[in-house]
Formats: structure tokens, sequence, C-alpha cells
């Protein structure tokens, strides 16, 4: 497992459409150090998740663990998940307004996301799954599967909602921090 540099806004990479994984593939050293180094930069970076074009390989993989996590301490567990060629249903027409932040930009924003979708998708010894996600977990997958197609917060976010994260802490953090705990309450997850 290696550590890899995390690229920011602005690198081409993190604007291409990542290539699909040929499941065949998948089993084999080069996908499985991949994702070892995936979830070693993640953990190391202190992210919720992180896509494979963000370390530089536009292929269509991206990892998700949320633990005790400092920079989002609102966030409801969500267990180490690798997820290969993932693919995004949503389910109705629910949306919510999140305020996310990115390790490849120094902003956070308000994103609208929807509530409820459907992930199909491949995990590392190359099962098939197909799941509901709900809420700011949903939320989490739908950000790391944008940087697959090459979209970043700051094409979603309403331009006047974003900020750094020192003037978030300052300004915005208690007042998102009250709506999004009462959000997580009634939605559970
Ligand atoms: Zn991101």
């Amino acid at each position: 497992m290696t550590v890899r540099p995390i690229l920011s806004i602005g690198h081409p990479v993190l604007r291409e459409v990542a290539a699909e994984v040929v499941v065949e593939d998948i089993p084999g050293g080069e996908v499985q150090s991949l994702v070892d180094d995936l979830i070693e930069t993640m953990r190391e970076a202190g992210g919720a998740g992180l896509a494979a074009n963000q370390i530089g390989v536009p292929r269509r993989i991206v990892v998700m663990e949320v633990g005790e996590n400092p920079r989002y301490p609102y966030k409801p567990r969500l267990p180490l998940t690798v997820a290969i060629n993932p693919i995004i249903t949503p389910l109705d027409e629910e949306t919510v307004v999140i305020n996310e932040g990115c390790l490849s930009l120094p902003l956070r924003g308000d994103v609208r996301r929807n509530v409820n979708i459907r992930v199909d998708y491949v995990d590392r010894d190359g099962l098939a799954h197909s799941e509901t996600k709900r809420g700011l977990t949903a939320g989490t997958w739908q950000h790391e599967v944008d940087h697959l197609d090459g979209v970043l917060i700051t094409d979603r976010a309403a331009p006047q909602s974003l900020s750094t994260w020192t003037e978030f802490e300052a300004h915005h953090r208690d007042a998102f921090i009250e709506r999004i705990t009462a959000f997580v309450a009634r939605v559970g997850s």
C-alpha cells in the first residue's frame, strides 16, 4: 500500500471521464494494488471517499469509508466500500442540499443531491452488488461517482455557497450541522 499524491482542481485527469474496468482484470495485481493505494490515500487524508482519477488513474473505481471523521463529524458511519464500475440510479425526486468538501480542492459548497438512490457496482472480489442508499451516504456515493465523470463540486455548488474550510467553520458550520443532523435523524442515514 502506498499513499499517493492527490491531484487538485485544474489537473486535466480530474476532468476525464474514467474508463470502465474490465471485470476479468479485477483479480489482477494492477487493479488490486490500485484499490489498496486508494484506501491508504483516503485514510491518510482523512477523506470520506476517493476516486481513482484523484490519484491520476482514470479508471472507474471509488473507495468510501466513514468512521469517526473530524472532517465530517455529522456523517453516519459507512463501512469500507470498494466500488468498481459504479452506476447510480435515482429512485425518486427527493433531494437534499449538502455542504460538501473534496480532497481535490480547498473549498466547501452546497450541492443538491438525490436522497434515495440505487447503486450497482462490482466489489474488489468481482462480486456484483445492487443496493439502495439513502441520505448523506447516498450523497457520498454521488460525489464519488461524479469524479469518475469528471465533475467536481464547484460545477454543482451554488456559487455564493462556496467557502474555505476556515470561513465555513467560522460562519456556516453551526447552522449546517443543525439542519443536517435533523435530516440524518429523519432519514436514518
Ligand atoms: Zn471529491
